[in-house]
């Protein structure tokens, strides 16, 4: 039976170390557990937030609802045939291990997104994505309860409505569904993705070629070149990157890059330009910079950090003041990446 508890801590709940209470907290291990907070909210009439490892998200202050930590385990292959291997994920497994286990069984495809921290279940949300991988590429369904009807639901992936860090859970569907599991199509045979520069380098090859390199190999160079290049939220408290890489048009790009000639972008396949958001925050001088508790991260600009055990409102202002600095500097809007409780 599900145990609600009040006015519940969340510091150690939330990777950047915020302090923040909920009014009221619940952890599931499964569907009935569900459907439990959803008549306890809905006769307290309190807002849900579900939550996984909070490594994406941002206590702006108390959370003043109900808190449904996701804790469902359990992964099922479902199927297979001479190429590929579908598997069902419970939402309350560790993405990482997840992405291990699949390295064990000989299941391809997500080596690239190994060691992003957080909940399976949360992997859809933004539509996670490293080193040239989103979760969309291996995704093929997820089943998840509507907050509202308590009823049980299925997203095909082309329902998700995936694009660049972003999903129909951030926009239309935003805080409605508890997603309970995903179901991934995953290869027997691997087939490498090699086209970051960084992975080139950690493996030595010249170019995007598979060659002889396993996905053990990628596995291995993308978690030591993170392991060198992120900080640890254990050790330092941070959300990764807290702004999305900017997708401006090619004009605006042409003319800031008569301004800025070593400026960091990459064509999207329909004709827009991804800027490198780092390299943005950090010509425009705030790698390093120390706000009080909170910080902006000496090797990777991306990243806001909380050394400080500093509010939730500490790390929104400073980001506040990085998205007027290249708004100002480069006439640029970039976008929070993580999510944040209660929104603003
Ligand atoms: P939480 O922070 O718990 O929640 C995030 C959002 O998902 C919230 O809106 C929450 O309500 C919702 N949510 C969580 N679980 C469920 C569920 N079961 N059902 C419905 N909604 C749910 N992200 C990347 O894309 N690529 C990276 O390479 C990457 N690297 C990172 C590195 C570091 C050091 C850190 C700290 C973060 C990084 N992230 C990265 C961000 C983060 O790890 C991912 O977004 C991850 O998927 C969040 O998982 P979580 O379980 O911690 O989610
Ligand atoms: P990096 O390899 O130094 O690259 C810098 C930026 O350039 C990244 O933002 C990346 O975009 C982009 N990039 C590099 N090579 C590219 C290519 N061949 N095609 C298109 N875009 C390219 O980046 P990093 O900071 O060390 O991070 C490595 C990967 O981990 C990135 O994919 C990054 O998104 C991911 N990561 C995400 C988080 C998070 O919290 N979301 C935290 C840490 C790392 P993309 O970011 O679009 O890939």
């Amino acid at each position: 039976m599900a145990l609600f508890l009040p006015e519940f801590d969340l510091q150690r709940f939330n990777t950047l170390a915020v302090p923040a209470r909920a009014r009221f907290y619940v952890a599931v291990s499964n569907a009935q557990e569900i459907r439990e907070a959803l008549t306890f909210a809905e006769q307290h009439q309190l807002p849900i937030l579900a939550l996984g490892g909070g490594s994406n998200v941002v206590f702006s202050g108390d959370y003043p609802g109900l808190v449904v930590h996701i804790k469902l385990r359990g992964i099922v292959p479902l199927d297979e045939d001479d190429a590929s291997v579908w598997v069902r994920v419970a939402a309350g497994e560790n993405w990482h291990e997840f992405v291990q286990h699949c390295l064990m069984m000989g299941c391809y495809g997500l080596e690239n997104l190994s060691l992003i921290p957080g909940s399976v279940g949360a992997a859809p949300i933004q539509n996670i994505g490293a080193y040239g991988v989103e979760l969309k590429d291996r995704m093929v369904e997820l089943s998840a309860i509507d907050i509202r009807s308590g009823l049980s639901v299925t997203f095909t992936a082309e329902g998700c409505d995936f694009s660049y860090r972003d999903s129909v859970f951030k926009r239309s569907a935003r805080d409605r569904y508890i997603i309970t599991s995903v179901t991934f199509k995953l290869d027997r045979h691997a087939n490498v993705v090699l086209d970051y520069p960084s992975l080139q380098q950690r493996l030595n090859t010249s170019g995007p070629t598979t060659g002889t390199i396993t996905p053990e190999q990628v596995a291995s160079a993308v978690i030591s070149v993170r392991q060198e290049k992120l900080p640890d939220p254990a050790e330092i408290p941070n959300a990764g990157s807290f702004f999305k890489n900017p997708i401006i048009d090619a004009a605006q790009y042409a003319l800031l890059r008569q301004r800025f000639s070593d400026l960091v972008a990459y064509p999207q396949a329909n004709g827009r330009v991804k800027l490198a958001a780092g390299w943005l925050i950090d010509h425009a001088g705030w790698r390093g910079y120390r706000d009080g508790e909170v910080a902006v991260n000496a090797k990777q600009a991306l990243v806001i950090t909380n050394p400080g055990r500093g509010t939730g409102a500490q790390v929104l202002a400073l980001a506040d003041k990085i998205t007027r600095s290249v708004q100002q500097r480069y006439g640029v809007d970039l976008e929070i990446e993580p999510r944040v409780y209660p929104s603003r």
